[in-house]
């Protein structure tokens, strides 16, 4: 099994600007090797450049241009090259499927971002001072990097990238790991219904909270992006100092909310695939596209729409929860594979307004938000513990059917 590691790197100065001509040089290296294939297909010939042939050329490169591109490592600049070769035969082959797909493009400076090594060891090094308590990567040209390891790296470190985002550097693993054993049988199941009052709410009665902190950021990030929007669009060197910080600060807003999600839905769905052996949990593709309100014509002008009533701020709350609900629902598939539990998808419809008592159905079970009470046998409960119960027999109607 391959995992991937993400840490934030810390560099000096004097490395930030290294690993700047890093991408720099890769960035023109491809941009180099683009330019020979364009021209060779061009050509009356319509020669086609091979990789091979143009890591034959490296050797030479690299002796022509010692201050630049022979500072960096050999491999990482084979696997620019390769990169290329990767968007060539997707090129060739759409046009061989019949298609007009466009030439693969020169990337400018600020669309390259990442520098590729494929083995560790080679041009760089993964824990470069193991006797130090700060982790540090060597990479060539560069020198030792410090590392924000956030978490312990399990098994052996196989590739080794570095990525800039903003003005952040990253360093991207990926390990080869021995498979997990499977947890042991529990004999429990359950079934979660994900709302916005609370993250989730359990077919046992139990309710996971939205994160605390979850809601603050979502404001910071409004008022943020709201001073962002009063300046003008402009390119992105003709912008002011002060547009740059707003820019910045959306940016970063961005990515705490994306740490913090990440962060809570990985103890959310330890804790559901350490508890239970089989978690039945709604079908979000059915549920969005249920729940999206449907879009207007307008009569007067065809091709054009009337606003449906979505307002832009309940929009931007449920974007949230919604990517929220997602990125939960990746993690608790991953994590119950490995652990060898069941999840299943059920569709959503009418699990919030079933009577898990007496099957009646109807919307007028559901007073409130918050309450269900069937209008029926009169069976009283919290909505979404209904929702979830519904939902966990929904699975199991569901598994039974198909069995393994
Ligand atoms: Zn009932």
């Amino acid at each position: 099994m391959i995992r991937a590691y993400k840490f934030l790197m810390r560099p000096t100065v004097g490395q930030t600007a290294a690993l700047g001509e890093m991408l720099r040089d890769h960035c023109s290296l491809y941009n180099a090797a683009l330019q020979e294939r364009r021209d060779a297909y061009r050509h009356a010939s319509k020669t086609s450049i091979k990789y091979g042939q143009q890591s034959a050329q490296l050797k030479e490169i690299r002796a022509f241009d010692p201050e630049r591109q022979g500072r960096w490592s050999f491999s990482s600049q084979q696997a620019t090259l390769r990169r290329l070769d990767k968007a060539f035969a997707a090129f060739f082959r759409r046009v061989k499927a019949g298609e007009r797909p466009g030439c693969p493009r020169f990337r400018g400076v600020n669309w390259f971002d990442t520098v590729d090594f494929p083995k560790d060891g080679d041009g760089c090094r993964w824990n470069s001072t193991p006797h130090d308590p700060v982790t540090r990567v060597r990479l060539q040209g560069v020198g030792h990097v410090k590392v924000n390891q956030h978490r312990p790296v399990v098994g052996k470190v196989k590739t080794v990238s570095v990525k800039r985002e903003g003005r952040r550097w990253y360093v991207i693993l990926t390990a080869e790991q021995a498979e997990p054993e499977p947890l042991p049988a529990t004999g429990s199941m359950v079934g979660i219904d994900m709302g916005i009052a609370n993250f989730l709410a359990d077919s046992n009665g139990h309710f996971v909270p939205n994160p605390r902190h979850g809601r603050k950021a979502v404001a910071k990030l409004e008022a943020a992006q709201r001073t962002l929007s009063r300046f003008p669009r402009v390119r992105r060197d003709k912008r002011a100092a002060n547009h740059q910080r707003a820019v910045q600060r959306v940016a970063d807003l961005h990515r705490k909310v994306r740490r913090q999600r990440l962060d809570y839905a990985h103890k959310t769905a330890l804790d559901l695939v350490r508890e239970h052996d089989f978690i039945a949990h709604e079908d979000l593709r059915i549920r969005n596209m249920l729940r999206a309100p449907a879009p207007k014509a307008d009569p007067e002008t065809p091709g054009s729409f009337l606003p449906n009533g979505a307002s832009a701020k309940a929009g931007l709350n449920r974007s949230i929860s919604d990517a929220g609900w997602g990125v939960f629902l990746t993690i608790l598939h991953a994590k119950a594979e490995s652990a060898g539990r069941d999840v299943i998808a059920v569709d959503p419809r009418n699990t919030s307004r079933t009577c898990p008592e007496c099957g009646h159905v109807s919307a007028e079970n559901r007073p409130t938000q918050e309450t269900f009470h069937c209008v029926s046998c009169g069976h009283n409960a919290h909505a979404d513990t209904v929702g979830a119960l519904n939902v966990l027999r929904a699975g199991l109607v569901r598994r039974d059917a198909n069995p393994a």
